[in-house]
């Protein structure tokens, strides 16, 4: 008798994406599994209950997932959701444990063997299981898209009979996984493209893509551990925000993509660069989530400053391209599952030994397992109850929430997030 997985409809307002396709349904078949879809899951990716059913799934409801032995999301688990899974269910979905300790202790307190999918270590086995870079992949492209379309000129140069349209110079600030497809894409569009990353390493990939890198001698190398960049001192800073000053002016586009694992945001673009830039100009930010590289900059929605630049804050790009971002997240989440299955038995056998469990495990057998989250989960703990026991207690804003110190006009995003 095979064991059932379960894939529900996203709960979370906006998200778009689903945590299995008919292609991964297929596969998750072979592997022995029943596999149940709650109708209308796969609706914000174009993905049809009946393509669904026509790979082999059920369609079922929410409550389905009360008999389910593993259940794929995309976003962790709400209490609501946690109260209808069955004890020592597997759920694996993008955690963002850091900073939601409690909700981490509640998957616990549900008995949930809970995975974080974006703490897979970048070790070549677990490449095809790598959901930071196939998201921020889509992420760096649909910041080029959506640039393009706030912005009101064109990209490519263009000799026609009436002139010239000259290229935009686009300058993308962080080279990793989203910024190298930012320029990928900008290139692609017909754009000049600079870019600049702390890493060294980073200079060669840009210039491999056609862009040229942007550096200061006083900067050589901020690499830190496994191939992230490490945050700049006060010196290397100053240095940095000098040569960003000068060559920001100039420039059409900015995309920023600039992140320190386990640190906010660092905070590349301020007020006065922006001001410098001329009237039309847009800056995306996708580091707005976590804090964001632009000072204005507002997480969830498009600010017009008071010299015409627009500073475009979209929360979940990824998911601003659902439909493709399901199908690659997808495939994460089935390259994954499947060293958790024993194929001749077909049935689940978790090696609790393996690295890349023991990387993305948080909970089990009711307790918060992660390393790096124990502590923290147990001060949050003693904080909730806290809270339960009468006092009400704010949680502090999200540093991305950070309001503009002026008050720019603001646009909502659009509906997708
Ligand atoms: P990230 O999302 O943590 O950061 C994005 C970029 O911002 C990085 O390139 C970083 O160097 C840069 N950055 C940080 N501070 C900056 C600053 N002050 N100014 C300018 N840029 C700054 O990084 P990522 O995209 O996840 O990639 C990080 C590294 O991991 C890269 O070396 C990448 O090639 C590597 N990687 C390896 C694998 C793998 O081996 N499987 C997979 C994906 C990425």
């Amino acid at each position: 008798m095979g064991q059932t997985l379960f894939v529900p409809r996203e709960v979370l307002e906006g998200e778009g994406r689903v945590a299995a396709s008919p292609d991964t349904v297929k596969r998750l078949l072979g592997l022995g599994f029943e596999v149940i879809v709650e109708a209308g899951a796969g609706a914000g990716s174009r993905l049809a209950d009946a393509e669904f059913e026509k790979a082999g799934a059920r369609l079922g409801k929410a409550g389905d997932a009360g008999g389910a032995d593993v259940i794929l999301k995309v976003r962790r688990p709400t209490r609501e959701e946690l109260a209808g899974y069955r004890k020592g269910a597997l759920v694996l979905a993008m955690m963002d444990p850091f900073g939601h300790e409690g909700e981490v202790a509640a998957m616990a307190r549900a008995g949930v063997v809970g995975f974080a999918m974006e703490l897979m270590p970048r070790i070549t086995r677990a490449q095809s299981m790598d959901v930071l870079s196939s998201q921020a992949n889509l992420a760096g492209y649909r910041a080029v898209i959506d640039a393009a379309a706030e912005y009101d000129r064109a990209l490519p140069m263009m000799m026609t009979a009436a002139g010239t349209v000259p290229a935009a110079k686009v300058f993308v600030m962080g080279a990793g996984v989203a910024g190298l497809q930012a320029i990928a894409t900008a290139r692609r569009l017909g754009a000049v493209v600079t870019a600049t990353d702390v890493r060294a390493a980073a200079g060669e990939q840009v210039a491999s893509l056609g862009a040229k890198f942007v550096m200061t001698d006083a900067l050589k190398d901020a690499s830190g551990e496994g191939g992230y960049a490490r945050e700049l001192t006060e010196e290397e800073k100053r240095a940095q925000a000098e040569l960003i000053a000068g060559h920001i002016a100039k420039q059409d586009i900015v995309i920023t993509t600039a992140l320190i694992p386990g640190r906010p945001a660092p905070r590349l673009v301020t007020a006065p660069m922006v001001a410098s830039m001329r009237a039309g100009s847009v800056i995306v930010d996708l580091a707005v989530e976590r804090g964001g590289n632009v000072e204005g900059a507002q997480a969830g929605s498009v600010v017009v400053t008071d010299n015409g630049v627009k500073i475009v804050g979209h929360v979940n790009v990824a998911g601003r391209v659902a439909a493709s971002a399901s199908l690659l997240y997808a495939r994460n989440l089935f390259a994954f599952l499947e060293t958790l299955v024993d194929k001749e038995k077909k049935q689940l056998a978790v090696d609790w030994e393996d690295e890349l469990v023991k990387a993305t495990l948080l909970t089990r057998d009711g307790a918060v397992v992660h390393p790096r989250l124990v502590e923290a989960a147990a001060a949050a703990e003693g904080a909730d109850d806290e809270a339960r026991a009468g006092g009400r207690r704010r949680r502090a804003a999200p540093a991305g929430a950070r309001g503009a110190s002026r008050k720019p006009a603001t646009r909502k995003s659009r509906g997708e997030n």
